[in-house]
C-alpha cells in the first residue's frame, strides 16, 4: 500500500521509517524538491509545519483520502499511557517538568516526545503495556489528530499567537480545544484564562488557578492541592508562570496516581530548559537573562512579571499581535527598552510613552547599549516576544548568539 508522506523534516521522515518497517511502500512531498507523487495512495502523513491549505493538501482531501499528522499514526502504533501537553506557553516546560518526575517515579518505560523535537514515530514501537509516554503537542499538530487519545492532558493557556497561520484566534483556540474531547481520563485546565474557564464544568476536569481555590491553587505563599501544600520559595524553577506549570504538573501526577511528595522530591533537582528565562552570567554585578524563546505577547509579559525592574531588548518577526496591552506593565517594569528585528521600529513607538526606547539594527549593537545603560544590581532580561525568523534561523540560535555576546563582555 501506497502512502505519501508531506514535508520531509525530522517528523516526516520518522513517520516514513515507521510505515515502511510496517510494510509500507513510502513517497515523500517535499515543496523543496522534486517529488513523485503516486496515484492510489491508501492515506497522507502531513507535516505539522505544511497548512491546511496547501494545493497538495486539497487535492487529497477532494479525492477524499485520508490527511492525518505524524502523531496520529504514531499512536496508532503505541501501547501503554499518554500524557498530552499543550498550551500557547509552558508546553516544554510543563512536559519536561512531568517527564523529569517520571523517569524517577514510574514503574514502566518513559518516553517524551512531539512538539518537543523528538517526532513520536521514533519510539512509538517501544512502547508497551506498563509504559508512559509524555507527548508535547502544538495547535497544529493537534490539528491533524483522528483518533488519537491520551490518558491525561492539560491545556495551560490559550493566548493570541500564530495570528499569521490562523484566520482568527477563534480558530487557533479552536484547534487547542480539541484535546478535551481527546482526553480518556482527566484534562487539567487553567482556571484564570480567559477562554478555558468557561469549560471547568466538565465532568472530567481538573482546574488551576493563581487567584481562586481550585484543585491546585496558589495562595499567596503556597501551592495547594488536597491534603498537600507546597512554599513556592522551594520551587526548582523561577517565575509566575511556572508556578502555573508546576500546578500543572502535579495535577497530571496525581491523575496518574502518583503520590505528590514523592513528586515534589523527584522535581528537586530539576533544571529549567535552556532559553527559557535562563540565568546567563552576571558582568560587573549586571545580571543578563536570555529568554529567547519568548515568541509572543503572553510569554513576554510573564518574562516581565519575573522581576521588579529590567532593562529591555526585545523584538523579532511580525506575526501581527497586538503588544499594545503590555504598556502598563513596560511602564512599571521596565527602565529601558532596546527593540530589534521586523516588529523593532513598532515596539520602539508603541512603548514610546512607557518607557525610554530605542531601536537596534543588530542583536549585538542592543546588547552592547544595553550594557551601556545598566547600572550595577540590573537584570537585562533578552525577551523578544516575537519569533526569530527574521534575523537569525531559529530560537536556540538567536539564544546561543546572545549568550555567546554577554559572554564577551568586558
Ligand atoms: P512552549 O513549549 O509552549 O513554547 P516553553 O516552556 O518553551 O513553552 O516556554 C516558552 C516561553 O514562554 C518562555 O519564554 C517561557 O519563559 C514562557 N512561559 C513558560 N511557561 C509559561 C506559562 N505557563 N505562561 C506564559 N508563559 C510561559
Amino acid at each position: 500500500m501506497n502512502v505519501l508522506i508531506i514535508g520531509k523534516g525530522k517528523s516526516g521522515l520518522s513517520a516514513g521509517k515507521l510505515l515502511e518497517k510496517n510494510g509500507y511502500s513510502v513517497f515523500y512531498y517535499d515543496d523543496r524538491e522534486k517529488s513523485e507523487i503516486p496515484e492510489d495512495v491508501s492515506f497522507v502523513v502531513k507535516s505539522p509545519g505544511i497548512p491546511q491549505s496547501h494545493p497538495i493538501v486539497n487535492y487529497f482531501r477532494e479525492k477524499n483520502v485520508e490527511v492525518i499528522g505524524e502523531v496520529e499514526i504514531a499512536s496508532r502504533y503505541m501501547k501503554g499511557k499518554i500524557v498530552g501537553i499543550t498550551g500557547t506557553n509552558g508546553k516544554s516546560t510543563t512536559t519536561a517538568l512531568v517527564h523529569h518526575a517520571l523517569k524517577k517515579l514510574w514503574k514502566g518505560k518513559v518516553f517524551i516526545g512531539g512538539n518537543f523535537g523528538i517526532p513520536v514515530s521514533d519510539f512509538a514501537p517501544e512502547t508497551d503495556e506498563t509504559s508512559i509516554s509524555v507527548i508535547e503537542l502544538s495547535s497544529y499538530q493537534i490539528e491533524d489528530l483522528r483518533n488519537f487519545k491520551c490518558d491525561v492532558s492539560t491545556i495551560l493557556n490559550i493566548t493570541p499567537d500564530h495570528l499569521n497561520r490562523y484566520e482568527t484566534f477563534k480558530e487557533y483556540a479552536q484547534a487547542k480545544l480539541k484535546l478535551l474531547k481527546l482526553t480518556k481520563q482527566n484534562v487539567i485546565l487553567n482556571a484564570d484564562d480567559r477562554l478555558l474557564k468557561d469549560f471547568l464544568k466538565e465532568a472530567n476536569v481538573l482546574a488551576f488557578s493563581m487567584e481562586k481555590p481550585a484543585d491546585a491553587f496558589f495562595d499567596g505563599e503556597k501551592i495547594v492541592v488536597k491534603d498537600f501544600s507546597l512554599p513556592v520559595s522551594s520551587l526548582p524553577v523561577r517565575g509566575y508562570h511556572n508556578i502555573q506549570n508546576f500546578m500543572a504538573t502535579l495535577l497530571i501526577l496525581r491523575s496518574l496516581g502518583v503520590n505528590l511528595h514523592d513528586a515534589v522530591n523527584a522535581l528537586q533537582d530539576f533544571k529549567g530548559l535552556e532559553h527559557r528565562l535562563e540565568f546567563v552570567k552576571t558582568v560587573n554585578g549586571i545580571t543578563f537573562i536570555n529568554d529567547s524563546k519568548s515568541t509572543n505577547v503572553d510569554s513576554l509579559e510573564k518574562a516581565l512579571l519575573s522581576f521588579d525592574k529590567v532593562i529591555l531588548i526585545a523584538g523579532g518577526k511580525d506575526k501581527g499581535i497586538d503588544f499594545s496591552p503590555l504598556k502598563n506593565l513596560i511602564r512599571e517594569r521596565v527602565k529601558k527598552a532596546f527593540f530589534i528585528g521586523e516588529t523593532g521600529k513598532k515596539l520602539k513607538k508603541l512603548f514610546s510613552d512607557a518607557t525610554e526606547t530605542e531601536f537596534k539594527m543588530t542583536l549585538k549593537e542592543a546588547v552592547l547599549s544595553a550594557y551601556n545603560a545598566a547600572e550595577k544590581g540590573d537584570v537585562v532580561l533578552f525577551s523578544p516576544g516575537c519569533s526569530s525568523f527574521d534575523m537569525f534561523k531559529n530560537f536556540e540560535e538567536r539564544g546561543k548568539i546572545f549568550k555567546q555576546i554577554v559572554e564577551e563582555l568586558k
